[in-house]
């Protein structure tokens, strides 16, 4: 299966470590394993990867992550994978 990717360098996802409690959530939930949890920190191992989905920031029980969900933009993502081309929601975030 072809690897799903955003746009690269456009993901508003934020983590914050310092109030990260290592819980694991956001790597739990992650449909593309954009996150990582070592010595209970977690990391953001490649932005690109991000959907926007939301799910992390709404499972994260410190808010230590932000992220603008995109719905639009998710659907972009998905419509250019099932087609072969460009993702383009039209957006313009
Ligand atoms: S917004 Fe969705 S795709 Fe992006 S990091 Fe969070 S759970 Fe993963
Ligand atoms: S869900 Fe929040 S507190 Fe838990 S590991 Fe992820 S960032 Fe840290």
């Amino acid at each position: 299966m072809k690897e799903l990717r955003y746009l690269q360098g456009v993901s508003t996802l934020t983590l914050d470590v310092p109030t990260c409690i290592g819980c694991g959530m956001c790597s739990l939930v992650c449909p593309h394993a954009v996150f990582l949890v070592e010595q209970k920190k977690a990391l953001i191992t490649d932005r690109d990867r991000c959907m926007e989905c939301g799910a992390c920031a709404r499972n994260c029980p410190v808010s230590a992550i932000s992220v603008k969900a995109g719905v639009g933009c998710a659907s972009a993502i998905i419509k250019g994978w099932l087609t072969g081309s460009e993702p383009n929601c039209d957006c313009g975030g």
